[in-house]
């Protein structure tokens, strides 16, 4: 098989290991003969793994007592209106900070079931940066915030205080860091970018937020009806709980989180040092608010000329396939290029992109 390195925002690059152990649950389950994508979810060996997928994450995240996990369909993009349909009464009102797409998606949803604060944006300035001083509303329920922004590559570094409690859009940088789970009322997450592959998305909350809207709440939509089920109200996505567990067992063998950070940190410092020692390329996110995971780039004004932009562009990401280096396009909104270096991006994969940018110039 030819070596590629996958740096594609999401879907996105996992453990080999944990593909190929996947691979091989297809056809034989745990061995029990039968393949896991034809096995009830109401049998033990399934509901074992869900179970201990919950607890691998507990562990590895530190989740405290009184938090509950879940595993939904639906993606990221459905808790943007099942948070506030089950946590934001309609005549309440709650904080969102505006720092990128994603942020500004789950802001306008939230709109539809109650009052909306929107307490600080960057979007004047293309997202490039986190808003640091900002006031919270008396009163508002929680505070929104997207901890690390796909597109335009900046993460919180460190979380604002909430007055009440924080929920928190982790899509793209779960597991990557140690964070503090008690500081947070409710956190969710595709599993496609850091956690697995798509088709299940996890929701950490903590149970004594809930239950304290008036509103009648469908009953799929409904937080409570799947924490006593343990996410088996309805047939769960089994198959993408099951690369999960997976992913997580290799995380929990390469140290955790805490080991985790330091070679994402070593990984995101390579690049952005070639960034900004490179007189072809620079970075486009304000220095303080980097994204270890997300990283855009473009070609600096000085160096390539505005009217021959594209075509370099175009020269730049065929020759990368060439090399094996997949999926390097920048978002639309952004343009230029971007590395998504999650988890699972190997160092070598990062060393083999220095090398190219250095090569190409
Ligand atoms: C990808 C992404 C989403 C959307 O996820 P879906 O699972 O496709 O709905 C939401 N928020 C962030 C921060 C993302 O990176």
């Amino acid at each position: 098989m030819k070596k590629v390195f996958n740096f594609s925002a999401g879907p996105s690059t996992l453990p080999k290991q944990a593909t190929e152990e996947a691979a091989a649950a297809i056809a034989d389950f745990a061995g029990t003969g039968v393949g896991i994508l034809e096995m009830s979810h109401r049998t033990k060996p399934i509901e074992g793994m869900v179970a201990e997928t919950e607890s691998l994450l507990k562990e590895l995240l530190s989740i405290p007592d009184g938090y509950e996990i879940l595993f939904l369909g639906g993606g990221a993009s459905l808790q943007f209106c099942m948070v506030p349909i089950n946590i934001l009464d309609s005549n309440a009102s709650a904080d969102y900070t505006d720092t990128g797409v994603w942020a500004n998606k789950a802001l306008k949803e939230a709109k539809k079931f109650g009052k909306v604060n929107v307490v600080c944006s960057s979007k004047d300035s293309v997202y490039n940066h986190i808003p640091k001083n900002f006031e919270q509303t008396a009163g508002a329920t929680y505070l929104h915030v997207t901890s690390n922004n796909t597109i335009y590559g900046t993460q919180w570094k460190e979380f604002p205080k909430a007055n009440t409690y924080l929920v928190c859009d982790m899509s793209s940088d779960i597991l990557s860091r140690p964070i503090d789970v008690s500081k947070f009322g409710l956190i969710y997450a595709g599993a496609q970018k850091n956690m697995g592959p798509a088709g299940v998305a996890t929701v950490i909350v903590r149970s004594d937020i809930l239950g304290k809207v008036q509103r009648d709440i469908p009953t799929m939509l409904d937080y409570r009806t799947h924490i006593p089920e343990h996410s088996m109200f309805n047939t769960p996505p089994v198959f993408s709980i099951y690369v999960m567990n997976r992913v997580l067992h290799w995380l929990k063998n390469l140290g955790g989180v805490a080991e985790m950070e330091k070679i994402n940190n070593k990984k995101a410092n390579l690049l952005y040092d070639a960034l900004d020692n490179s007189k072809l390329f620079k970075g486009t996110a304000a220095k303080e608010d980097r994204s270890t995971m997300n990283i855009p780039f473009v070609f600096r004004d000085e160096a390539v000329p505005a009217d021959k932009k594209e075509e370099m562009e175009k020269k730049f990401l065929k020759a990368a396939v060439e090399k094996g280096l997949e999926q390097l396009k920048g978002h639309r909104s952004v343009g230029g290029f971007r590395a998504s270096i999650y988890n699972a991006m190997p160092m070598e994969g990062v060393e083999a992109l220095v090398q190219f940018m250095t090569d190409f110039k």
